[in-house]
Formats: C-alpha cells, structure tokens, sequence
C-alpha cells in the first residue's frame, strides 16, 4: 500500500512560566515523532494523558503548528502552509473528538451541522448540499427525521455518529480520530468502533486513532505506536504489540488490558509513581523513573527508537542493545 502519511522529527514546544521569577521554559509535548501511515489502514496512537497524543493529531491535521520537523500528507510537505494554503489539506484531512457534543452547535439542526464543511468549501447548491447529507445520515445510521432534531436530543453515541458525519461529508482521505469513544459506554463503544471499521472499507479511509486505552484499539489498529513523554517508545504491527511487546512501558499498559479466555493470566504490572512533569524530565530514557527493569546506563543515555529483531518492530530501550549488535533474540 502507499503511504499517506509520513511524520519525520515531528516537534511541538509549548512555552511555559515557571516558578516565582517566570523564568522562561519549554513544554515539549511532541519530541521528534517519526512514522508512516499507509493509506486503507489504521495507525494508532496509545498512551496516557499528557504524553503528546492529542497535540500530535493537531499538528497532522494543521490545528496547530509545529515547532519543528515535516508532515507529509498525500506527497505534499504541509508543516510549514499558510492558513490559506491549507484549505486544500482541511478537506483531505478531518478530525473526530471525544465530545462531539462540545463542538456541535446547539441552535443548529443535525442536517444543517452535517452540512457545516460543504457550506464553508464546496459551492453547491442547497438541493445538492441537502442530498449529500441525507446519504450521509443513512451511512452513519441516522435516519430523516432525526436529521432534523438538535443535538440535545441525542444519546452520546449518536452525537458521535453526527461527528462522523461531519467529519466524512467532505469525502476525506485521512480522518485523526481522537478518544472518539472514551466518553460512551461499552456496549456503545464497539457500536461506534464497528461503524469506524465498515466505513472504513466503504470509502478506503485511512485513520489515525488516538487513545489512552489500548484494549479500544486492539480490534481496529492495523500498527500501533506507543508514546511516552512525547516519544514513540514503541512501534509495530498492531499483532507483534499484543503478542510480543518488547518496551516495559507497553508491556505494563498491556497488563491492564482484560483478555477474554479466563483461563489465561497476565500477570499485572503495577507502575510505580507518576508521570513526571514534562516541563522537566528524566535525564537519559524518559521512563527511567517508573521502569521495573531500569538498568544504570538508563539513567544517562536516552535509547533511540531501533528495529529489534522482526521486521517493522522498533522500541526505544537499552535492554534490546544486545539483540541489536548480535542480531540475536534475547526476548
Ligand atoms: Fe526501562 Fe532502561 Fe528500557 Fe528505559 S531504557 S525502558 S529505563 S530498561
Ligand atoms: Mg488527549
């Protein structure tokens, strides 16, 4: 498959007052990200609150800009666009959020907000805009009549099948999808999880998907990238994550995942601390301090994110250094 996305030393700093005399400091919240997007697939980012997920969608889809590095979206180096420029970039490219809700206009009908982007960058008419979005109700499961309700009127998974349709009325290539089921339940979860997959293979769509949870993503990743502190500490083919994780952050997220045979054990892996504040911290590998198999060289080197020993596998840890030098397995 070609690629669609391609992220290369992907940087945001966020400048920050700190203590009594407002010293100047530097927030970096996404901290050199590199990484490629195939189009069809599903590419997901994990990690927890704070580690630079979110801010990585909005520098792809351009909301923000960023401090340093290159996106490249379709063969096009879009880091450095102008707004004007970047209409082009907002068609192929819409965002999903977790509450859809914050972003739907309350005195607007769901047709009429549905319909919002081909107001803002197409020139149809309203007889073609309206047929348009009653397609799309259908395709995300809503039907004429809620068309023409307001958004109060829905439960939180319908909201999110409106922001879908939103998101897909401009015929996108790319959708970064962030959180977009973490404020519903379970049972509502796979609903919206299962749509995101059938429509995927609708209309060939290509997803970035940003979550804390890495059990939400396991049935819908294609690859997985795991962050830590603005980094990918980890990176693989969603199967190699699950069966074979090779980081000790990853392996800790994944203990906390349920597995459904009752009979298996995975064994819980009980982190110790907090994250540390981003605005300082730990010298050499970020997870030093809550690492279960920090080694001293951990607490001066930072580890670079290598291929270990399966092809498109990488992980950024010192404990793999030896495999690497002997092309050996020691996992
Ligand atoms: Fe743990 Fe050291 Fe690997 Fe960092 S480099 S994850 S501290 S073992
Ligand atoms: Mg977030």
């Amino acid at each position: 498959a070609s690629t669609i996305l391609e992220v290369r030393g992907l940087k945001k700093s966020f400048e920050v007052k700190n203590g009594i005399f407002g010293k100047k400091k530097y927030l970096h919240a996404v901290n050199g990200l590199n990484f490629s997007v195939y189009e069809g697939e599903t590419f997901s980012l994990v990690g927890e609150s704070g580690c630079g997920k979110s801010t990585a969608g909005r520098l792809i889809s351009r909301l923000i800009d960023p401090t340093a590095g290159e996106i490249w979206i379709d063969g096009e180096e879009i880091s450095k666009w102008k707004e004007s420029q970047l209409q082009a970039i907002r068609k192929k490219v819409q965002m999903v959020f977790q509450d859809p809700y914050a972003s739907l206009n309350p005195r607007m009908k769901i047709r009429d907000i549905i319909a919002e982007p081909l107001v803002i960058h197409t020139k149809l008419t309203k007889k073609e805009k309206q047929r348009l979005v009653s397609e799309m109700l259908e395709v995300v499961g809503l039907n004429e009549y809620q068309g023409n309700c307001y958004a109060h009127e829905f439960s939180g998974g319908q909201r999110q099948r409106i922001g879908i349709g939103r998101a897909l009325i401009m015929k996108p290539k790319l959708i970064i999808a962030d959180e977009p089921v973490s404020a519903l339940d379970v049972s509502v979860q796979s609903q919206i999880l299962n749509l995101l997959k059938d429509l995927q293979e609708e209309f060939n769509l290509t997803y970035v998907f940003i979550s804390h949870d890495l059990s939400v993503v396991e049935h819908i990743s294609d690859h997985i990238g795991v962050m830590y502190l603005g980094s990918i500490v980890e990176y693989g083919p969603k199967e190699q994550i699950f069966t074979n994780p090779l980081h000790p952050y990853t392996k800790a997220l994944l203990s906390s995942v349920p597995i459904p045979d009752p009979t298996v054990k995975r064994e819980k892996i009980i982190l110790k601390g907090d994250i540390p504040n981003p605005v300082n911290p730990p010298s050499g590998c970020k997870f030093h301090t809550r690492c279960p198999d920090v080694m001293e060289i951990c607490k001066g080197k930072d580890p670079s994110l290598k291929q270990i020993h399966t092809d498109n596998h990488l992980a950024a840890c010192h404990l793999y250094e030896k495999t690497i030098k002997n092309q050996s397995v020691i996992v």
